[in-house]
């Protein structure tokens, strides 16, 4: 075996988290602001540090500072990163439960320390309390985090601190008072110690990979969406069409587009204003995505031009969408009135091609428009 010294290997597993702390921090200033928390995130595992320096300096300093202090800077920290969390999942940190308990936690801490000093009691306390928060805050992520690897690593790590903090404060019942941490009588005690360091150093690995995973759906997010009204991009939705007629050709289907201009769009803009133009964009959008089915893909092509890509549809059915659709434009009170012209066309079976199929729902889209717009003609 080899001979680890369980001050080393704590030490150790501290460095390691405050450089990936350091990492958070960096993370935290290049990343766009709408990613939260990470500045909590970045301070806890340092702090936690600061605490471990107090505890490995027990003798050399004031029980006030190597016990009381250590203790709340761990509890602390532990109760930050948590606060990250909640921050990163854009909730409001619970600061008056969480602070409430810290300072109960001081007051028994400062009693169990200096006037009737008791190892076992602050073990349980300490204990109890950072399984309560590492549940609270595995409970959290595995929540609210993505099915993914980042936040099944962090939360696990959280949910392996809760268990072995639970089981330290459960076995200080056996601890006679007087007894110290980190000595080597103690084995099992060295074992949560040991355990606390890793599965802090654990959850901040997650947390850095947590934060990427998020800035990368948001770019993701960014590159294939249109901005203002959150409708796919032109070239994801080109591509949606491409692969749709892919699976008809080879399972024999159809599917139709529908191709839809708002009509006198340009009178809006010069009569409300730009601004009033957007939110024509934004409130039509959110009106034809509630007037889809869920496999259907909506797209803004440019301008006041959208496309609705609805797979497995007949030429027949996508008509009746059309008409749906203009029908909840035409019908609806909004802060200025207006109103669709939808050109819809079909797939048709064998060489047709998404250049093809759109030409004809645009040839379509304008037969409405020369119809008097405010209506839904089919390709011929
Ligand atoms: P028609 O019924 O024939 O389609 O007439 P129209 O006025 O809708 O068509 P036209 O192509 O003449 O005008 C389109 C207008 O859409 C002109 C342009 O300024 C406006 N537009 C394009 N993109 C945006 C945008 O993002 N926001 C706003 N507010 N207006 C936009
Ligand atoms: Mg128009
Ligand atoms: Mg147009």
């Amino acid at each position: 075996m080899f001979n680890l010294d369980v001050r080393s290997v704590i030490l150790v597993a501290g460095v390691l988290s405050l450089l990936m702390a350091l990492v958070l921090f960096f993370l935290r200033r290049s990343f766009p602001p709408s990613i939260r928390g990470l500045g909590e995130w970045a301070a806890a595992p340092a702090i936690i540090f600061v605490s471990t320096l107090l505890f490995g300096a027990r003798g050399a300093i004031p029980d006030l500072l190597s016990v009381v202090l250590a203790n709340m800077l761990l509890l602390g920290g532990a109760v930050l990163m948590y606060f990250g969390s909640q921050r990163f999942f854009n909730l409001a940190p619970s600061l008056r439960l969480w602070s409430g308990l810290l300072v109960l936690a001081l007051l028994a801490l400062s009693w169990f320390a200096l006037v009737e000093p008791h190892y076992g009691v602050r073990v349980a306390i300490v204990g109890g309390l950072m399984s309560l928060i590492a549940l609270a805050h595995a409970r959290l992520i595995l929540h609210h985090g993505p099915r993914a690897f980042s936040s099944n690593f962090a939360g696990g790590a959280q949910l392996l601190l809760a268990l072995s903090q639970a089981m330290r404060g459960l076995s200080a019942f056996d601890l006679a008072a007087g007894d110290r941490i980190l000595d080597n009588t103690l084995p099992t005690q060295t074992v949560y110690v040991t355990l606390n360091a890793f599965t802090i150093l654990m959850t901040t690995i997650g947390m850095v990979l947590m934060a990427t995973d998020r800035l990368r759906a948001e770019i993701e997010y960014l590159a294939s969406h249109d901005t203002l009204t959150g409708a796919l991009s032109r070239r994801v939705l080109i591509d949606a069409c491409e692969q749709e007629l892919e699976r008809c050709r080879r399972k024999g289907r159809s599917m139709s587009l529908l191709m839809i201009d708002l009509d006198n769009f340009k009178a809006i803009n010069d009569a409300y204003g730009h601004l009033a133009g957007d939110r024509v964009l934004v409130d039509f959008t959110g009106r034809a995505k509630a007037a889809l089915r869920r496999p259907d893909r909506f797209g803004r092509f440019g301008g006041e031009e959208f496309v609705a890509l609805l797979p497995e549809t007949s030429l027949d059915e996508a008509l009746v969408v059309a008409e749906r659709i203009r029908a909840e434009v035409a019908n609806a009170t909004t802060e200025q009135g207006y109103t669709v012209s939808i050109g819809v066309a079909g797939s048709r079976a064998d060489d047709d091609t998404v250049d093809a199929i759109l030409s004809r729902a645009d040839t379509a889209m304008y037969a409405a428009k020369a119809a008097g717009r405010n209506c839904v003609r089919p390709a011929g």
